[in-house]
């Protein structure tokens, strides 16, 4: 089950008998989410955040979890139309996660769900300067002049922003590899059509040293290893 009584819980957790674990009650040593705890039968689940004389016992280990994104759904926790990337996960797990840097609807690729809101915040520093790689597939054959346009950013009046460099690779006619430090409201497409260029398709391929992993169908997914986690803390 998921949750437990709060006695058997500091029973176990602190190794002390029931009756004692009452006296830290009556001394408001013990909080429950930042509540000083008094029903020794109070349920506690697994989210609950347990804490004696403001140390917390509760250490639930954080979760990171790397996507390959289909095509044709949300990266959003909630959507009143669509499916979300939550709903490929299998029940359950989703559960408290969020999504560090979205993709547009048809966007596929690297996606990373976390429930550790300081890593993701830490990711999203813009003084952090993360690359975000992409590959793009245009409507239109490219030619040199859009590197040095993409390389001196461009003016978007709407945020009132110039974008950072972006750094583009023509790899063929129609494709390009794209590095961005940042994501503005569909700020790769948005560029494109700059040179009334329409983007067939987008993929991301990494963010930072992380790189999606080949072995992933779309919709599917796994844990980072630590060292992914920590490439990118
Ligand atoms: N730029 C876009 O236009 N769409 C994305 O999903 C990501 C970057």
């Amino acid at each position: 089950s998921n949750s437990a009584r709060l006695d058997r819980f500091l029973s176990v957790r602190l190794g002390i008998k029931r009756g004692d674990v009452r006296l830290l009650l009556a001394q408001k040593r013990i909080e429950v989410d930042g509540v000083f705890a008094t029903d020794i039968s109070q349920l506690v689940g697994k989210f609950s955040r347990i804490c004696l004389d403001g140390e917390v016992l509760t250490s639930r280990q954080a979760r990171y979890l790397m996507m390959n994104k289909p095509a044709g759904v949300v990266s959003a926790t909630k959507d009143n139309k669509h499916k979300t990337v939550l709903d490929l996960l299998s029940s359950g797990e989703g559960t408290g996660l969020h999504i560090p840097g979205r993709l547009d609807f048809n966007t596929t690729g690297l996606l990373l769900l976390t429930d550790d809101g300081r890593w993701s915040r830490q990711l999203s520093l813009p003084e952090r300067n993360i690359a975000k790689v992409y590959t793009a597939l245009l409507a239109q054959p490219l030619d040199d002049s859009y590197i040095a346009a993409f390389a001196a950013g461009m003016y978007f009046s709407y945020e009132d922003v110039t974008t950072r460099p972006v750094s583009l690779e023509i790899i063929s006619d129609y494709v390009a590899r794209l590095q961005l430090v940042e994501g503005r409201y569909h700020q790769i497409k948005r560029m494109f059509g700059r040179f009334q260029n329409e983007v067939l398709a987008l993929h991301r391929d990494a963010i930072g040293s992380v790189v999606l992993d080949s072995s992933l169908a779309p919709g599917q997914y796994r844990n980072l290893t630590q060292d992914e986690v920590l490439a990118l803390a």
